[in-house]
């Protein structure tokens, strides 16, 4: 048989399948020609395990399509080991997912009502290399990235479950705010979001998909220097240097004057805008004078900044501040033009909150 184009998909080995979900639309195409096979299969494969998320094989497809494909590409997906969920009222509630591979490695991940859809919040590695204080998951270091089919396959397993409750809303924003930083397994993450992109199959809008980093600007210039036309979301934290430093000890290495010079080259279409996270933690960053010197730092950006109340997880030394000083730190920010968010906190109770994501459930 002939081997695919290696930097492409990978080989093909009988013995060991190329996963389905690692494959692009424009990867499909080029492996079916390259087989002497109807390109138009891609079409017709897309539209059947991404739009209408059917298991087997379409029956509109030519035999010797069929045959190859069995022969050569798995259709497996992750498992939901186990959900649990957290009710807010009868028809919000935030679901989170331990989702296993088959080197039964386990990430989770989030499934977040809103406005009669779902918001999923992906993994991109298993563990964390950053160490970010603030968050369970940089508790754990890294074990290894995941690939490009195992995060599409979060998706595709978290929509077979929620088909198999009877549940028909759509998932329509992604956000990769799960375990990981996903700049730092660019390529893989780059990848699956061509997959959510293809207007073949999910066609998920680029302005609904949000990628997170912590900083990580090796992984911004590759994006920069890429065809990603994804939103950014940035953890800001703080804007004082040794507090930065403390919460995310990748600025030490990467200090977020780098970054934000880096940001001023950031294409950004109408309406299109980076947004800012920023975590509020008592006695740390909370001041109404943080809030000052935040909004002044982002004055000349195209931004939209999301504050985080701090979500507590076994063992961490911070804490949330009061309502009263979020309040007054929100009061603050609304003087000046760049518009500020309060993220509400869905799913604390079940630590499927911001930062607070684990392998070890
Ligand atoms: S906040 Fe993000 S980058 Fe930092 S340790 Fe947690 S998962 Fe990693």
């Amino acid at each position: 048989m002939k081997l695919v184009r290696k930097h492409a998909i990978g080989h093909i080995d009988p013995m060991n399948k190329t996963s389905f979900y690692g494959l692009s639309y424009n990867d499909l195409e080029l492996l079916l020609k390259e087989h002497q096979l109807n390109p138009y299969g891609a079409r017709v494969l897309f539209n059947w395990v991404y739009k209408k998320r059917r298991a087997g094989l379409p029956p509109n497809l030519a035999q010797v399509t069929k045959k190859f494909l069995n022969e050569n590409i798995s259709f497996e997906l992750p498992h939901v080991l186990k959900d649990q969920k957290v009710i807010q009222n009868h028809q919000n509630s935030t679901q989170k997912f331990l989702i296993s591979f088959g080197d039964s490695r386990t990430v989770e991940c989030v499934l977040i009502p809103f406005q009669g859809k779902y918001t999923l919040c992906l993994s991109s590695q298993v563990g964390c290399a950053m160490k970010c204080s603030f968050c369970y998951t940089g508790t754990q270091g890294l074990s290894r990235n995941l690939s490009s089919e195992e995060i599409v396959g979060q998706l595709l397993s978290t929509y077979h479950w929620l088909e198999d409750q009877g549940h028909n809303l759509r998932i329509s924003n992604l956000v990769f705010m799960g375990q990981g930083e996903p700049l730092h397994n660019f390529e893989a993450v780059q990848k699956a979001c061509s997959i959510f992109l293809s207007q073949y199959g999910l066609s998920i809008g680029k302005e609904k998909i949000s990628i997170s980093t912590a900083g990580y600007l090796p992984g911004l210039k590759k994006w920069l220097a890429s065809s990603l036309d994804v939103n950014l979301a940035l953890s800001l934290h703080s804007t004082n240097r040794s507090i930065r430093d403390e919460l995310i000890p990748l600025n030490k290495a990467y200090p977020l004057e780098d970054i934000l010079e880096l940001l001023k080259k950031w294409p950004l279409g109408p309406k299109r805008f980076i947004t800012f996270e920023y975590l509020l933690i008592k006695d740390l960053n909370d001041r109404e004078e943080d809030a000052h010197l935040l909004a002044e730092l982002l004055s000349n950006y195209s931004a939209l900044i999301n504050l985080i109340p701090f979500n507590p997880f076994p063992g961490s030394t911070y804490e949330r501040p009061e309502e009263e000083k979020i309040e007054s730190f929100q009061r603050v920010l609304s003087e000046y033009s760049t518009p500020a968010m309060l993220r509400k906190t869905k799913g604390e109770d079940i630590l499927a909150a911001c930062g607070q994501l684990s392998s070890l459930a």
